[in-house]
């Protein structure tokens, strides 16, 4: 019955009834023990930093073993205010538009989300445990703004109050999303900022420092380290920011049951490898466990091809040497990056989870160029043949997908592709405006 519904259906939904009940930890299913965090030789213990600003039960879950970890029913609640369980959809128009005739393609609806990306599925469970936990203030950093606007959202519907603290050369071009976030109640800094001794250093060597998510994510451990109440939130690299991701993945691996069908390769963009692991880690434990076989793909900026090009040890997770070092994929803390419009997908390091997972030959990655013209042609091809306008980060999963499935074809091999759309681009306009003006 259900495979006669969705025949020529493009949008395959679940019931409010069907929305996963519990997030999956990988971690206990890992071919090989995760290497944990741990401090450098010198200086003081960052791990007791962390631990100190952290939410509670984040570090407990950042520590866990548990396979299945429930999910709050007030976090459940919240998921389904903010509008889940999220669609899958059939890429029908773009597999015309295509002309693809053994390759069948999906997305995941990611983008449907109030503040524009996936980020508010762990902002959401961050803030209702810090409001648990007595916590008045979450305090965090954000680079391209999805991460900033997600938890000044999640903030408010906690009662939480929020400070954010926005790399500069960012914060002052997209004007509409630093109103969006005051429009939410948060307070927002460019950074570096004269609110922090880091911050005031950059500034004195440089009054118009343009920034970077590294000088940001210093200054809000320091800026929490010196407020009272406040808790020191992360959107991304770490294990508990994937694990509440998962949601993405559990669902879309019901959505393939009800129709049937199942994915022969996974694709999402990443940066620090929350939307990727989101979707991926379900499928990847099957796979472990020998239930499914099914592929991974990471789609990468060369502006930063941390799982391409970098080296796989222990590093810093910001420039100033504040946080714990993890074993990841990385460039180099101190890296420069050169600008690109997907700003999300600007990190040095990918996190330790999908490091590990890559270091093991599980998962692949891409990197496309930074003049990010095939990425965005690939974003006008979707929009113009699917109709909806995605984030300038999700089109580079979009465009991997896409090469791809042209790849297949031309082997003649039938295959399912799923690709994860991590964030809507309506905020992202002058972006288009001056990637797609510059190529036509
Ligand atoms: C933050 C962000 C990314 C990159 O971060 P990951 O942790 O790698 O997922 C990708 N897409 C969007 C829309 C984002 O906001």
């Amino acid at each position: 019955m259900c495979e006669a519904l969705y025949e020529s259906r493009s949008q395959i939904a679940l019931s409010l009834d069907e929305l996963p009940k519990k997030w999956y930890n990988v971690v206990p299913d890992l071919p090989e023990p995760l290497s944990p965090p741990k401090d450098p030789e010198e200086g003081p213990s960052r791990l007791d930093l962390m631990k100190g600003l952290m939410v509670e039960e984040c570090l407990r879950q950042e520590l866990s073993t548990e396979r299945w970890i429930p999910i709050p029913h007030e976090v459940q609640e919240l998921y389904v205010q903010a509008g889940r369980p999220r669609p899958l959809y059939r890429a029908l128009r773009l597999e015309r538009a295509l002309k693809l005739k053994r390759v069948r393609l999906y997305y995941k609806r990611e983008d449907l989300s109030p503040t524009g990306s996936h980020k508010v599925n762990t902002a959401l469970a961050q803030a209702y445990y810090a409001a648990n936990e007595g916590k008045s203030t979450l305090i965090t950093e954000t680079g391209a703004g999805q991460w900033g606007t997600a938890l000044s959202y999640a903030a408010r519907l906690s009662g939480l109050d929020s400070v954010i603290f926005w790399v500069r050369s960012v914060y002052d071009w997209k004007v509409d999303r630093r109103f969006f976030m005051q429009l939410l109640g948060a307070t927002v800094y460019p950074s570096p900022s004269d609110r922090t001794s880091v911050g005031r250093e950059f500034l004195a060597r440089d009054p118009h420092h343009p920034g970077s998510l590294g000088i940001a994510i210093s200054e809000g451990l320091e800026y929490a380290e010196a407020h009272e109440g406040a808790a020191y939130c992360l959107g991304s690299v770490l294990n508990h920011v994937l694990l509440h991701q998962t949601i993405i993945g559990l669902e879309t691996m019901k959505q393939f049951e009800l129709i049937d069908d199942e994915p022969d390769l996974i694709v999402a963009c990443l940066g620090g490898g929350s939307n990727f692991g989101g979707i991926a880690l379900p499928f990847i434990g099957e796979v472990l466990e020998g239930k499914r076989e099914c592929e991974f793909l990471a789609a990468q900026s060369e502006a930063a091809p941390n799982l391409v090009k970098g080296e796989y040890r222990y590093d810093f997770g910001d420039v100033a040497e504040r946080t714990p070092l993890l074993k990841m994929y990385t460039l180099g803390h101190k890296v420069e990056m050169p600008p690109i419009k997907a700003d999300g997908l600007r990190y040095h390091g990918a996190a330790p989870i999908v490091s590990l997972l890559r270091h093991l030959g599980i998962v692949k990655a891409v990197a496309y160029p930074i003049d990010e013209r095939a990425v965005f042609e690939a974003a006008r091809l979707f929009l113009q043949s699917e109709g909806w306008l995605i984030a300038p980060e999700s089109s580079y999963a979009v465009r991997a997908a896409i090469d791809k499935a042209l790849e297949y074809e031309r082997m003649n091999e039938e295959k399912v592709i799923c690709m994860n759309i991590s964030g809507h681009g309506l905020l992202d306009i002058p972006a288009y405006k001056e990637r797609i003006l510059g190529l036509s």
